[in-house]
């Protein structure tokens, strides 16, 4: 899943990309993608793409006369330019803008479930809208030290805390891994439990999404391809050697992905119990 590293990478391409691109006509063949209906998806014809941005995890296509389109990829969403245009046939499209010279802006998503989402909203009311006035701080740049100490003091596990995008925006299944990792913090322990040194820790941590930007702005080109060169360490390395220490990376499974970490640094030598199988564990 494209988390805020992905997403702003994809943000800045396109922006460049589409900067002034004229819009000929609009329309969304995946037919729930399309999460509002006024002003309607054919109003964009004959706007100007002005830019692209992102709000945590979320691209937002900016429109000549103050329209946006916030854009919601979910697990199996891209956003790409493309120079034809789509065959009708193409089973992935989501929504599909047509612009003047010939180029395609595209919703797409891979397998079989229609979960990316889009809602075409006037420029003024994207802040209001209710999966944006939501959010927590971005994870990048990171917030004030003091803001996080306080966003992460809850007796939440900092696995699925830092997760929560009410909480801080822009990480996902990835970067957690890898900020934890970072930190040397288990992913199961409680952010109410973290010592100042720790908080701290985790928060410069932050600074692997921004690191992973430079990454992306040195490796990628004027398009972003479909799998990204993620430069993740230990995230979906089970088994392989922890690139600071050498001990064997472990995994903790649930039921639609796993947490990986290094039991020497983050758990005290601990391996942690699999989530399948044990939904309590300290
Ligand atoms: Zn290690």
């Amino acid at each position: 899943m494209p988390e805020l590293p992905e997403v702003e990478i994809t943000a800045r391409r396109l922006s460049t990309a589409l900067g002034g691109a004229e819009i000929e006509s609009a329309s969304a063949p995946g037919m729930v993608a399309m999460k509002t209906f006024d002003p309607p998806l054919e109003a964009l014809a004959g706007r100007t793409v002005t830019g692209v941005r992102r709000i945590g995890k979320m691209p937002v296509v900016e429109l000549s006369g103050d329209l946006a389109l916030l854009v919601h990829l979910m697990s199996a969403g891209r956003l790409q330019v493309f120079d034809r245009r789509a065959s009708a046939r193409d089973r992935a499209s989501r929504v599909l803008i047509r612009l003047a010279d010939g180029r395609e802006l595209r919703l797409r998503e891979f397998g079989s479930r229609q979960r990316a989402w889009a809602k075409l909203l006037p420029s003024d009311r994207v802040s209001e809208d209710e999966m944006v006035a939501t959010l927590g701080p971005e994870a990048w740049p990171a917030p004030r030290l003091e803001d996080f100490a306080a966003l992460i003091d809850q007796p939440r596990q900092l696995h699925p805390l830092l997760r929560d995008q009410r909480a801080i925006a822009g990480i996902g299944r990835s970067w957690v891994d890898e900020i934890l990792w970072e930190a040397r913090l288990s992913p199961f322990k409680r952010g109410s439990e973290l010592l100042e040194a720790e908080v701290e820790g985790l928060h410069r941590a932050l600074g692997v999404l921004g690191r992973a930007l430079e990454h992306y702005e040195r490796v990628i080109g004027e398009t972003v391809p479909d799998k990204l060169p993620m430069p993740l360490q230990v995230h979906r390395r089970e088994g392989e050697p922890c690139p600071r220490c050498g001990t064997t990376i472990a995994a903790v499974h649930f039921k639609e992905h796993q947490a990986n970490y290094c039991p020497e640094e983050q758990t005290g030598g601990r391996l942690l119990k699999d989530r399948r199988l044990s939904r309590l564990l300290k």
